[in-house]
């Protein structure tokens, strides 16, 4: 929207920080106030650095999980919800004695599944309209059940490593962050993260005890220029902060064995990694990403080109079918609407009381 334009929405809530939920967000206007987490916050602020979101977080007001608020006539009631994303929402949305639930993107396989097992539970009573997300119908990725079983295939590859292992994964994804630790740990070996993974997991500290730190044992931190350069821009005081665990590539070509490498698909993969780790004899890697994106990238070839073996080990973001229909069949809404899919028609088919809207259609509760 432009400056000089009517404000005709009176506030933008953000369920969680993924591109395809606030990509556009720096082109809101700026008298429309901004509702999310404050780990969604964190995650947008640390974009901003690193990824230049620039999303203007002055108009940004965070709302605490469970504790209702009110935008004019609406009462919003946040929910955490278990998803690939921190701190990730649903809303309940309350006006003139009618309900409707938006999931947001969430599943009931990560770390904080008992958070949907809960839902189901209990669930909210009198749900007029449910918007859910579908991502996962018609899509099948059986590559890994759940987190845990991540983390014990992760394990399993770690026990007989004998050289380096990179670790593809995102920084923002921070149950996949926690498996990557935890199975490093238990085979006595050192994740080695970058500067800018540093900062996330310092940012959103306040959030668990359980997310790692580059203070923690068993963590190291390798330095980038560029990545300093941006921590420099934001807190100098930083790069001293973490210096503690700073680690030269010496020392990883030295501990070969014993190294978890996150390793992100980039040029700098490529045209520094790589190469200031020699001839990587021995050395694996773990895509622990969307395959998708794999399928797009030129990832493979390059790592057999340096004879690194590659094991795609990932779970989804997304709830399957069978935590979807739970949900429906929990919160009896009158319909449920589909988002986030690219198959509607199977929703529909699924869920006899769903309706499809197109975009900007509107509906009467
Ligand atoms: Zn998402």
């Amino acid at each position: 929207m432009y400056p000089h334009q009517q404000v005709s929405v009176s506030a933008v809530i953000l369920s969680h920080s993924h591109q395809d939920h606030y990509g556009f967000l720096r082109f809101l206007h700026s008298a429309i106030p901004v509702y999310m987490s404050p780990g969604t916050s964190s995650i947008i602020e640390v974009s901003n650095l690193f990824l230049d979101a620039r999303v203007n977080l002055d108009q940004v007001q965070t709302f605490t999980m469970w504790q209702p608020f009110q935008v004019g006539e609406f009462t919003i009631t946040p929910y955490l919800m278990d998803h690939s994303a921190p701190d990730a929402a649903a809303f309940l949305i309350e006006a003139e004695g009618k309900k409707v639930f938006y999931t947001g993107d969430f599943r009931g396989h990560g770390r904080k599944s008992v958070l949907l097992r809960r839902l189901l539970a209990d669930p909210i009573p009198g749900v007029d309209c449910l918007i859910m997300e579908g991502t996962m119908i018609g899509r099948h990725e059986g590559l890994y059940p759940d987190e845990k079983a991540v983390e014990n295939a992760i394990g399993s590859l770690l026990a007989d490593q004998r050289s380096y292992t990179f670790v593809f994964c995102s920084s923002q994804n921070l149950d996949r962050l926690v498996s990557v630790y935890r199975a490093a740990k238990r085979h006595g070996k050192v994740v080695v993260i970058d500067l800018y993974t540093a900062f996330v997991l310092d940012k959103l500290s306040t959030l668990s005890d359980n997310i790692p730190q580059f203070h923690w044992q068993g963590v190291r931190v390798l330095y980038g220029y560029s990545h300093a350069q941006r921590i420099a821009g934001y807190d100098r005081q930083l790069l001293f902060t973490y210096k503690k665990a700073k680690i030269e590539w010496e020392e990883i070509r030295r501990r070969a064995q014993e190294m978890v490498v996150l390793a992100k698909d980039n040029r700098y993969f490529r045209t520094v990694m790589l190469p200031k780790l020699g001839p990587p004899t021995g050395a694996r890697a773990v895509y622990s990403m969307w395959p998708g994106y794999l399928e797009r990238s030129n990832l493979t070839k390059v790592l057999e080109s340096r004879h690194v073996e590659l094991a795609e080990i990932h779970t989804s973001g997304h709830a399957y079918v069978e935590n979807l229909s739970q949900l429906v069949f929990a919160l009896k809404p009158r319909h449920v609407i589909p988002i986030h899919t690219f198959s509607p028609g199977e929703f529909l088919r699924l869920f006899p009381t769903a309706i499809q809207l197109a975009d900007g259609e509107e509906m009467t509760v």
